[in-house]
């Protein structure tokens, strides 16, 4: 198998009517970090759990570290690593007494202790579950996941609601994991936090890959992107024929060739004695890109 975890071929999910997946083909590599980005209902959670063994699947073909998850059983559930957007944990236990029960569920379970430290509760060790912070929650999961020492692990939404601060320190956890060796596969609908962390990402629309590669493949993709923005006075001349009214009354021009634009509109505005208020030039953005793909199918179906 290599270094290949995670192989998907032509996978469709049909609910009743609905076609929920329409032929998705996707691949993760071991020690990556792979997001598959998508908008509410794009068909995130139904990929996450075919891959998981947890839902079966319509057609396609699914390997995930060797076996086909709808049939792999205790010997591939003991090797991945699940975090759910909400889990079910006890809440009159402590941290340490949930870490230990899950570590009870696998045949070589990590150290407990090491595993609270990982996540960052070592603080909050002995604090029951119900006493916790969303946030502390959510690494008391990841903690839950991590405690069978899984090669792959799932994590949906990790992020769902936390505050900028819980955000980072969630983000350091997850690079944390690679560096533990662990292949990551999660979902998101946050282009931010998809670059931030991943290798790779696909987008998925209405249960299509849309685009797929690494953030900064995927941000370039339309070289157009690059824009200048620029206001003028109100008693001004009008401006170059290229360039667009923005909502907010300034100017934008799009360019795959920025040196040369700017070359040429600051030229044109010493011509006309014209300063260009707020000039400013914005590269391509995974947000604006990820819009478009995913508007763009929207549109289309
Ligand atoms: P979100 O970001 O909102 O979690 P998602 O990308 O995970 O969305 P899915 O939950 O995979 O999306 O849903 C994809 C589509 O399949 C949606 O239209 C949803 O309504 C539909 N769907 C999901 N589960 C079922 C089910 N059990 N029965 C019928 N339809 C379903």
């Amino acid at each position: 198998m290599g270094s290949r975890v995670i192989e998907v071929r032509g996978l469709r999910k049909r609910y009743g009517e609905l076609e929920a997946l329409r032929g998705i083909d996707l691949h993760v590599d071991r020690g990556e970090v792979f997001a598959l980005l998508g908008p509410n209902g794009a068909g995130k959670t139904t990929t996450t759990e075919v891959l998981e063994g947890y839902r079966a699947r319509t057609d396609g073909e699914v390997r995930v570290l060797g076996h086909d998850p709808a049939t792999g059983g205790r010997a591939f559930r003991e090797r991945i690593g699940i975090v759910l957007q909400s889990t079910g944990v006890e809440p009159f236990l402590t941290v340490r007494e949930t870490v230990a029960m899950y570590a009870g569920y696998y045949p070589r379970p990590r150290d407990v202790d090491e595993v609270i430290e990982v996540v960052g509760l070592l603080e909050k060790r002995d604090e029951r579950v119900n006493r916790l912070s969303g946030g502390q929650r959510r690494r008391l999961d990841v903690a839950v996941a991590l405690v069978g020492d899984p090669e792959l692990l799932f994590l949906d939404e990790p992020t769902t609601g936390f505050d900028p601060r819980a955000r980072r320190a969630a983000w350091g956890l997850v690079r944390g994991l690679v560096s533990l060796g662990k292949t990551v596969f999660l979902t998101t609908h946050s282009m931010d936090e998809a670059q931030a962390l991943a290798d790779r990402i696909a987008v998925i629309a209405r249960g299509r890959i849309v685009a797929e590669g690494t953030p900064n493949a995927i941000a370039g993709r339309d070289r157009m992107r690059t824009r200048i923005r620029f206001r003028l006075p109100a008693d001004g001349p009008s401006p170059p024929p290229s360039a667009e009214r923005g909502p907010d009354g300034s100017f934008e021009l799009r360019t795959d060739d920025p040196t040369r634009e700017l070359h040429e509109l600051t030229a044109w505005a010493l011509e006309q004695g014209v300063a260009l208020e707020g000039l400013e030039v914005a590269p391509p953005s995974l947000e604006e890109v990820y819009l478009e793909l995913t508007g763009a199918e929207e549109g289309a179906s």
